[in-house]
């Protein structure tokens, strides 16, 4: 399947790399990456090979979620390096390779050169899933990046707000536009649960993600609570999936990677 999409976008395939899964957001700070990295562990879990690139070119944040902050892919001859480990998965990042103010200032050229030689200098190995985590919006860089990643099928995540959904409605079209087939929606931080009593609220609204879905004939793929250990494990370095892979949280991610 890679292979023909590759053809469509003219972008050559990845070796052994069988299926790309591209996580999008129409706009910053919905969770994308933090969803990115868990789906990425539930895929692992449910007994497929992973890896993970962070595409995220302004704003990496795969190293620190997964607790390899400061760590350096290794150099295996003069052009191609081997992903870093962690959890359980693999993963490169232009966060390993260049500082954050050095890449933050690229023009878009620079910027999808850089993912092009990351995405294919590395050398995956043998993976059924590469999961990349673009950067959040629907410019002309995420545009030109989604197509240069051969990728097999989009998801977009989004926030049940109203705002959050006019930019998914981008992101869905964006993928539309260079023939992505869109595997469906996630809508992340759905509802907050007490983590003293319980208690079920709908801090952003409701049904915005089923809403989309329909209007477009596609998934809504899962509902992600906007859950206090989500964050603090992303911030330890271990993120939920990780950290308790038989809780109910690692349960609700592993229910949408069996979709994948
Ligand atoms: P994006 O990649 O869309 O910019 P992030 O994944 O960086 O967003 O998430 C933004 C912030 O929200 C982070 O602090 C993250 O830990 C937190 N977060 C994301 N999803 C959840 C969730 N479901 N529950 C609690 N916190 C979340």
């Amino acid at each position: 399947q890679v292979e023909t999409i590759a053809r469509k976008n003219s972008v050559p395939a990845i070796p052994g790399v069988r299926n790309i899964i591209a996580v999008s957001s129409g706009k910053g700070g919905v969770g994308k990456s933090t969803t990115a990295v868990n789906l990425a562990l539930a895929l692992h879990q449910e007994g497929a090979k992973v890896g993970l690139l962070d595409a995220d070119i302004y704003g990496p944040s795969i190293p620190v979620l997964l607790g390899k902050a400061g760590a350096h892919p290794e150099i295996i001859d003069e052009k191609h390096m081997r992903p870093v480990k962690a959890h359980s998965i693999v993963c490169n990042s232009i966060g390993f390779l260049v500082p954050e103010t050095e890449a933050a200032v690229w023009r878009g050229p620079m910027a999808s050169k850089a993912l092009s030689q990351i995405l294919y200098d590395t050398r995956w190995g043998e993976l059924d899933y590469l999961v990349v985590d673009l950067p959040p919006g629907t410019g002309d860089i995420q545009l030109t990046i989604a197509q240069q990643v051969p990728t097999t099928a989009a998801i977009v995540i989004t926030t049940p707000q109203d705002l959050a959904l006019i930019d998914a409605r981008k992101g869905i079209s964006m993928f539309e536009k260079v023939n992505i087939p869109v595997l469906g929606v996630i809508e992340n931080m759905s509802y907050h649960i007490c983590s003293k009593c319980g208690h079920k609220e709908k801090i952003f609204g409701e049904g915005g993600g089923i809403k989309v879905a329909e209007q477009y004939g596609i998934e809504l793929l899962g509902q992600i609570p906007l859950h206090i250990q989500i964050r603090e494990k992303s911030d330890d370095g271990t993120p939920i999936v990780a950290a308790e892979p038989t809780g109910k949280l690692a349960g609700t991610y592993k229910r949408i990677a069996r979709k994948i």
